[in-house]
């Protein structure tokens, strides 16, 4: 069996040139939509229930307790993660037993398929640049509150992804940057349930010759960017003043925003890891695993390019209608019918604002891509103004309807015709004999007051730039 587990050799950088090294172990919950149960027992998993109601003999290691087969939801949902990061995925996989003495274990080991002995799900893959040394499941231990001793079962059993990084970042900012891509990636699959949040241990060298320091269990993207930069900063002052920086596990206090020593490095001898007796190997047939890969969605990554590229659209908003699949999917749709650029903009801002400001989910609004069509090709032929449309964007996010007959109906169409439109700015000019004078004085803002005008006789059917032109044409 290949020997996965921490040896001297693989901690030694693999170029000695480079100074700061930074691997990453992120751990996330299983999204487990269907079977809505822990990893080794159908306890369910419920993030809100009281403590210690969702739990059994199992969960909680009773004496004589056998685990039941692993949840063959939570075995897919990992496959289908490596998968994502390109991963080389096993088809004969191990669970070992990780011995640790902790109030929140009471087993006295935990169940995972990382360690000395066993086959991760996935290996070798990558992601972004970054290179990924494992992709595996275990079970995540109970909660254990050290001011109380009390501890709750509830989490106990639930079914963890782990992905280990090799120890590729070089800073806490392409830290921040890779975090917040691989949410949205495995945003797309559902792997991870986005409630529970992630949390992730943070291995950090500053030179070659000096061990790397792993902080435990940090628990937000803005708190692993702080832990990053304090070792950082502390190991390079130890350098500095000429100590050795051992290899060592250390505590990331939040509240302080400092790292605190916890015990030296354990080594894979400490866990005395075993092979765990009561599961059998799990089996992923190339065809199960063929056949994960082909519903795959395309990554984010490759969206990006294409609209960049392709489309010619702003790399930040490609960012932006890259980081949902649904938003994604929308605007796809969309940009094969209208300008893609128009599009962009459309739902990149317009929309975005107008399903935060009504604190909607683009999932809960189930917007109609017809009607979005509809709309925007409204604007992009100019029959009806932006003002307007963004109104009936409001309205879309409430309710579905038909935008054609809707602009139809309550006569919407943008005033095109110059000779309505002269109209309106004569009665405004008359009627603001002072902003005129102000205006020809050379105080252009005060325009702004006339248009204001103008645009509210046409209830908002003009286009501000359109009503300037003539403004200026009449007034001088
Ligand atoms: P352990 O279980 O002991 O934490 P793992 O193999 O699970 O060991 O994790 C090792 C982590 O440490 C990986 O994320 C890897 O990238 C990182 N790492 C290894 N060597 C270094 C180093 N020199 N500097 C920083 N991080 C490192
Ligand atoms: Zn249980
Ligand atoms: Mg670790």
């Amino acid at each position: 069996m290949q020997q996965m587990s921490v040896t001297a050799g693989k901690d030694k950088p693999a170029d000695s040139n480079r100074k700061i090294m930074i691997g990453l172990e992120v751990h996330g919950y299983l999204n487990m939509a269907e079977s809505r149960a822990k990893l080794f027992c159908n306890c369910a998993i419920n993030a809100t229930a009281e403590p210690n109601t969702t739990i059994c003999p199992v969960c909680t290691g009773q004496p004589g307790s056998k685990p039941m087969l692993p949840n063959r939801e939570a075995i897919d949902k990992i496959v289908a993660i490596a998968a994502m990061l390109d991963c080389r995925i096993n088809e004969r996989l191990i669970f070992q037993r990780k011995h640790y003495s902790w109030p929140d274990m009471p087993t006295g080991y935990q169940r995972t398929m990382s360690g000395s002995y066993s086959v991760p799900v996935g290996q070798e893959g990558s992601f972004l640049g970054i290179g990924i040394e494992e992709v595996h499941l275990e079970e995540d231990p109970a909660r254990w509150d050290p001011e109380t001793g009390q501890v709750d079962y509830n989490r106990s059993g639930y079914p963890l992804v782990e992905i280990v990084t090799k120890p590729d970042f070089a800073s806490s900012e392409e830290v921040r940057v890779w975090l917040r891509r691989l949410t949205a990636t495995l945003s797309y699959i559902k792997a991870v349930n986005p409630d529970l949040g992630i949390k992730s241990d943070v291995n950090v060298s500053v030179a070659p010759d000096f061990g790397r320091v792993e902080i435990k269990n940090v628990n937000s993207f803005r708190s692993i960017v702080r832990a990053i930069e304090y070792e950082t900063a502390r190991q390079q002052r130890e350098v500095k003043e000429g100590k050795k920086v051992s290899m060592e596990t250390r505590a990331w206090r939040d509240g302080e925003g400092i790292s605190v020593f916890m015990r030296q490095k354990e080594t894979a001898v400490d866990y005395m890891f075993i092979p765990d007796p009561d599961l059998p190997a799990v089996k992923v047939t190339a065809s199960e695993i063929k056949k994960i890969a082909e519903k795959l969605p395309e990554k984010p990554a490759a969206k990006i390019e294409k609209y960049v590229k392709q489309w010619k659209i702003d790399h930040v908003d490609a960012e932006v209608l890259s980081s949902e699949i649904l938003l994604a999917g929308l605007f796809e749709k969309v940009a094969v019918v209208v300008n893609p650029i128009l599009a962009a903009r459309w739902l990149r801002r317009e929309l975005l604002r107008v399903l935060n400001y009504n604190k909607k989910e683009l999932e809960e609004v189930k917007l109609d891509e017809r009607h979005m069509i509809q709309l925007l090709k409204l604007v992009e032929s100019r029959r009806i103004t932006d003002e307007t449309a963004k109104g009936i964007l409001e309205k879309l996010v409430e309710k579905q309807f038909d935008v054609g007959e809707y602009v139809r109906k309550n006569n919407l169409f943008a005033v095109a015709a110059t000779d309505i439109l002269e109209k309106y700015c004569e009665e405004a000019i008359a009627e603001n004999p002072q902003a005129v004078a102000d205006f020809k004085n050379g105080k252009e803002k005060a325009l702004n007051f006339i248009i204001g005008s103008v645009m509210k006789k046409s209830r908002g059917k003009a286009t501000p730039q359109q009503v300037t032109e003539i403004l200026k044409r009449l007034i001088k």
